[in-house]
């Protein structure tokens, strides 16, 4: 039975599969591609889902919702008419209307789907994604992260070339940036940076108010009907403005016709505020991966905002790069979705493809800091980090004959602990320690299905344990201790490996042993590798290890040839 991909969007939804080979999208019972995710109640108490509820939006402002993506996995209420609705259930009726119209399509009943998320997305939102996929009759096993998946739909479609790719996603309400690597089809998240309050509708906006005061209306003098009727000829004059360079509005209020002339100048012109806002994101995720936008071997456009010719005008003017163009933005995520279903379904073509994720989060304990006193975050697994990852840190003791610790551990990424999310806490007893004694090492492991392994060792030698299983695990009691079992098994990160605390060492001493030239040399390599080794990305990491011992043989007189 096929399992199916879900692009479940802020503003649009779709659905695709993998099919004799290929990812094929479906459309809706409108012959559309996209199912506008707005749910509303008709005078007759029926449920309206899609275009129909999204027409309804500025008329019936009180019986309509939409954008209820935002709120997923919050307390917010939803009230339409007399009913009220959580964020889970109208996302579930979107769902449920894309799951029965890809039925028709298929001819068969479907039971299981990935959704896409976000990369941001937290625990509880991830959770309740699943929860909404339940609610509609879906069985959903992996969620998959927006970019990974327009990376996988870039890559099944130019083949695997290895690299480091950016991906845009300009939604109607949301911009989200990522920095993906892809190696050995192998593909890794390295950051991910965004504005959740940029978007399509900026643009609408932007063009409805200079609609209005173009023409002296004002607002007040409008109804909602009329509010409506020119709002939703902004945004089809916005994406008559991707095909064409002019295009009159025209709307006729009180038997009188406005006119307004728009071409792409005056689009830029009067949402100037909206591009300067886009550059930040970009700017912020080539600094967290630490990555030359000249080093990255392609640029992703994705989501609707993105088939506005002044964005990849805009995008290659601050980047100097020319993006791609050869990916539909409407339909990629959906498909990569369903590359990821068929791979999933262990498709033989997909067989090879292997993919990775990362922490949307920081992961740490609470300690006392010793110059302050105050009680401040200290992170052991930063946001970002690749999972499974495992990684560990010394604490010492805070005062004289210490002879407990108090292990807090939270999610979150305020330096403030209160400000974070407790996950919970370890009280230890250990053998009396002088102040600044080495008191314990904590070791934190967290894997993809949200289950986190804390292991506290104390001088004496003795450990102690905690695991905490994320609200989003569905895992029965018996695949969870299989996961235990496999991450306690689990290396360390990449900074705490034994051959790259070996290398390390040997560098050390090669500097203590050299001088001059190569000293310097070694001394730079070696700060390069340890700065990769932090950011754990495993092909740049084997790229350094390779030119440190490449140059250390040299030095010790060992020509391998291995030397870049
Ligand atoms: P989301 O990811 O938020 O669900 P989409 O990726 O579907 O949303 O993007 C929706 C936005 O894209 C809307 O603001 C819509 O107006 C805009 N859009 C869609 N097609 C075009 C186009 N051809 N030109 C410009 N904007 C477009
Ligand atoms: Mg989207």
């Amino acid at each position: 039975m096929a399992i199916i991909g879900i692009d479940l969007g802020t503003t649009n939804s779709l659905a695709a599969v993998w099919k004799d080979g290929q990812p094929v999208v479906f459309k809706n019972s409108l012959g559309d591609i996209l199912t506008p995710s707005a749910v509303g109640i008709d005078d007759n108490g029926e449920i309206l889902c899609g275009k129909v509820a999204r027409e309804r939006l500025i008329t019936h402002p009180s019986m309509t919702a939409a954008e209820f993506k935002r709120s997923m996995g919050t307390d917010r209420k939803y009230t339409l008419g007399t009913s009220t609705f959580t964020p889970e259930q109208l996302s579930s009726l979107i769902l449920r209307k894309i799951k029965e119209d890809a039925e028709k399509v298929l001819g068969e009943p479907i039971e299981e789907a990935v959704i896409s998320v976000p990369a941001y997305f937290d625990d509880a939102r991830r959770f309740a994604t699943k929860q909404a996929a339940s609610m509609s009759g879906l069985k959903v096993e992996r969620l998959i992260n927006e970019p990974s998946a327009a990376a996988l739909a870039y890559l099944h479609k130019h083949g695997f070339v290895d690299g480091t790719y950016m991906v845009i996603d300009f939604g109607g309400g949301t911009l989200d940036v990522s920095i993906i690597d892809s190696f050995d089809s192998v593909m890794e998240i390295l950051a991910v940076s965004g504005n959740n309050a940029l978007g399509g509708k900026d643009f609408n906006e932007a063009i409805y108010n200079h609609f209005l005061s173009a023409n002296e209306i004002l607002p007040d003098t409008l109804t909602d009907e009329q509010k409506a009727m020119i709002y939703k000829m902004a945004e089809d004059c916005k994406i008559a403005l991707s095909d064409t360079p002019l295009t009159m509005m025209s709307v006729n209020i009180n038997d009188k016709t406005y006119t307004l002339m728009m071409d792409n100048n005056t689009l830029i012109k009067i949402s100037h505020e909206v591009f300067e806002k886009i550059l930040s994101p970009i700017k912020q995720v080539l600094r967290d991966a630490r990555i030359n936008v000249a080093d990255l071997e392609d640029i992703i456009l994705v989501g609707g905002s993105c088939k506005m010719p002044t964005i990849s005008a805009y995008i290659e003017k601050v980047t100097g790069r020319k993006p791609c163009t050869d990916i539909n933005p409407d339909t990629a995520i959906a498909l990569g979705a369903a590359i990821f279903a068929g791979m999933k379904s262990r498709n033989e073509e997909l067989k090879d493809i292997v993919m990775t994720d990362i922490c949307p989060f920081s992961l740490g304990i609470a300690v006392e800091d010793s110059r302050t006193h105050e009680i401040i975050m200290d992170f052991i697994i930063p946001r970002n980090s690749m999972l499974p990852t495992s990684r560990r840190k010394s604490y010492y003791a805070v005062s004289d004959n210490q002879t407990s610790v108090r292990i807090q551990f939270f999610q979150g990424e305020s330096i403030i602990p209160s400000n974070n999310t407790k996950l919970g806490e370890l009280l230890i007893n250990c053998p009396a320690t002088p102040k600044h004694g080495l008191i314990d090492t904590t070791k934190m492991t967290y894997d993809i299905n949200g289950i986190l392994m804390v292991e506290v060792e104390t001088v004496d030698g003795k450990t102690h344990n905690k695991t905490i299983i994320s609200k989003s695990n569905r895992m029965s009691e018996a695949e969870i201790a299989r996961c235990q079992e496999q991450l306690s098994k689990l290396t360390l990160a990449p900074t705490d490996k034994e051959e790259n605390r070996l290398l390390i060492a040997r560098a050390e001493r090669a500097i203590e042993e050299t001088l001059s030239f190569e000293r310097e040399a070694i001394t730079q390599t070696l700060l390069a590798f340890k700065a990769v080794l932090e950011k754990g990305n495993s092909r740049e990491i084997r790229i350094m290890y390779n030119r440190l011992n490449g140059l250390i043989d040299k030095i010790d007189g060992i020509d391998t040839g291995l030397i870049e």
